[in-house]
């Protein structure tokens, strides 16, 4: 199906904007890490964006990034990005850098199960649901420590930093203020030194947000529509 969409050159548009935030905010470019969210995207047009230069895909389904996962060739590092049941876990241990959601200690405890089971460490991200919101996953912030506190000792999973998803809003200056409190929790965690935690990425920012996300302190950010368009 030809949607008229540029892949490639959306991908070069999306990275120039990146390094346009990132010099704003006086930093490297280079650290920030490009998520190409692929979830409803056909595997011939992910190809393309792989061709552009994409490593890193984004799914949110466990069973979509499964058969993608296996209809896919390259070296990509495949993120989970939306919310995992703990029944489900079982399908993607072995198959995912980065869970960006873990949202629960169940969740947690069923990730490190698994992971002893296979002998692996499996790198997870918490989901702090920031501004709140009823529809949205996500511990509160004030919980962060604690869920730390309690999943820090699992041999099987690594706290690799924070994850949230923005509310929705036309302009995303709006929203600058759940980035500025997500970094700042963040920072405050990384500042503490944690026994077997290691923040190293901070998730934040979409389509319709990431440059204010950048300015905040993200150096990680999950993009679909700017690259595989609307009607993907
Ligand atoms: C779909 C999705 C994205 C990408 O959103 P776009 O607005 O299409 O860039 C990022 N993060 C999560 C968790 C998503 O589900």
């Amino acid at each position: 199906m030809d949607t008229g969409v540029n892949i490639k050159e959306n991908i070069a548009a999306v990275r120039a904007r990146i390094a346009a935030a990132a010099q704003r905010a006086g930093r490297n470019p280079e650290d920030i890490t490009l998520v190409a969210v692929s979830k409803t995207v056909e595997p011939q047009r992910i190809i393309e964006a792989i061709d552009g230069g994409i490593t890193h895909l984004g799914e949110n389904r466990v069973q979509e990034l499964v058969k993608k996962y296996d209809a896919i060739p390259g070296r990509i590092q495949w993120h989970l990005i939306g919310h995992l049941q703990t029944n489900k876990v079982k399908y993607i241990i072995d198959k995912v850098s980065l869970v960006h959601s873990v949202d629960s200690i169940e969740l947690a405890k069923e990730i490190d199960r698994r992971a002893n089971r296979r002998g692996t460490v499996v790198n997870i991200l918490i989901q702090v649901n920031v501004a709140g919101e009823e529809t949205k996953f996500g511990i509160s912030p004030d919980q962060v420590e604690d869920m730390i506190e309690e999943i820090r000792s699992y041999p099987g999973i690594k706290v690799k930093g924070l994850m949230t998803i923005a509310p929705f809003a036309e302009n995303p200056e709006e929203i600058r203020y759940v980035f500025r409190e997500l970094n700042k929790k963040y920072i405050d965690i990384k500042r503490k030194n944690i026994d077997n935690i290691d923040m190293e990425y901070l998730s934040m920012g979409m389509s319709n947000d990431f440059e204010v996300a950048i300015e905040e302190g993200s150096n990680m950010v999950r993009i679909g529509t700017a690259i595989f368009g609307k009607n993907r």
